[in-house]
């Protein structure tokens, strides 16, 4: 039978029991949600008030039926992009960072579309982005990589997204919108790492967005110890091993 969830609050006792649960491990599996990134000044999703609330998500068959859809989408986007342009990674990205590169662990897992975990040193082969990156653009159709300087060019002197050079395909950000498929090489990597890690660490996510969510379950019932670090309840305390309640900057600097 699984030994119930421990769920401490005090940061003193939550840093030590990370520490005690990470000194054992040999392959630590860091998944990351938006709130890794509210330090940075991005806001999270499910916070209140948040700005991404505010403007319900336009779902992915929406954006392709509807040019209007896709003219309001692009407006949001570099609006958002105006105001979170200097986002820089927090310590706790670093600190991730510094576990790859010692080998401790070998990917990032994140379901942010931020691009800070690049930011903060990691390659493209050692972050698994689940919902794409923000930070450029693709054509739905061919695939082909646009930039964003180029987009917000054409948009802002015709007043409508650009179509794809190469194709005419529709030009998207290059993240997974509500009801478009997941990237598929990316999550039979991460279901791969997370069925051989020994802790899964979970930081800032709300775990209520699936199939990612459904990851740490896979390490979970793969044996690895999950670990849930959240200011919150998150929708997998009751599986966790040990759930950290705290601010991601106090529970995650290194003691
Ligand atoms: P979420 O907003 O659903 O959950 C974030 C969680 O982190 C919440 O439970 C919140 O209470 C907690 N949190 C926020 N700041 C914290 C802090 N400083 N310390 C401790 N806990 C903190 O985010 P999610 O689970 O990642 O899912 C949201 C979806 O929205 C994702 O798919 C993501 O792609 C997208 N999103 C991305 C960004 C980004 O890239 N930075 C920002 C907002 C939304």
């Amino acid at each position: 039978m699984d030994s119930p969830t421990v769920i401490l609050s005090d940061v003193k006792a939550c840093r030590e029991a990370l520490v005690e649960v990470l000194e054992g491990a040999k392959r630590i599996l860091p998944f990351t949600g938006a709130g890794i990134s509210t330090d940075a000044g991005i806001p999270d999703f499910r916070s209140p008030g948040s700005l991404w609330t505010a403007n319900k998500p336009i779902p992915f068959d929406i954006f392709c039926a509807h040019k209007e859809a896709r003219i309001e989408a692009w407006r949001r986007k570099f609006n958002m992009d105006d105001r979170f342009a200097g986002a820089r990674p927090t310590p706790t990205h670093h600190l991730l960072t510094s576990w790859v590169k010692q080998g401790r662990a070998q990917a990032v897992i994140t379901q942010n579309i931020d691009g800070l975990h690049h930011a903060a040193g990691l390659n493209e082969d050692e972050v698994i982005e689940l919902h794409g990156n923000g930070t450029y653009a693709k054509c739905l159709n061919c695939g082909c990589r646009h930039e964003l300087a180029d987009v917000r060019k054409h948009f802002l002197t015709y007043s409508v997204p650009p179509e794809c050079e190469s194709c005419g395909g529709i030009v998207k950000s290059a993240t997974i919108s509500f009801g478009q498929a997941m990237p598929g090489e990316a999550m039979a990597r991460a279901r791969h790492l997370a069925k051989s890690c020994d802790v899964c660490l979970v930081i800032g996510s709300s775990l209520v967005v699936y199939p990612a969510a459904s990851l740490p379950l896979v390490a979970k019932a793969a044996g690895a110890r999950l670990v849930i670090v959240n200011r919150e309840e998150t929708g997998l305390d009751e599986d966790a091993d040990l759930v950290l309640r705290g601010e991601v900057a106090d529970l995650m600097s290194p003691t």
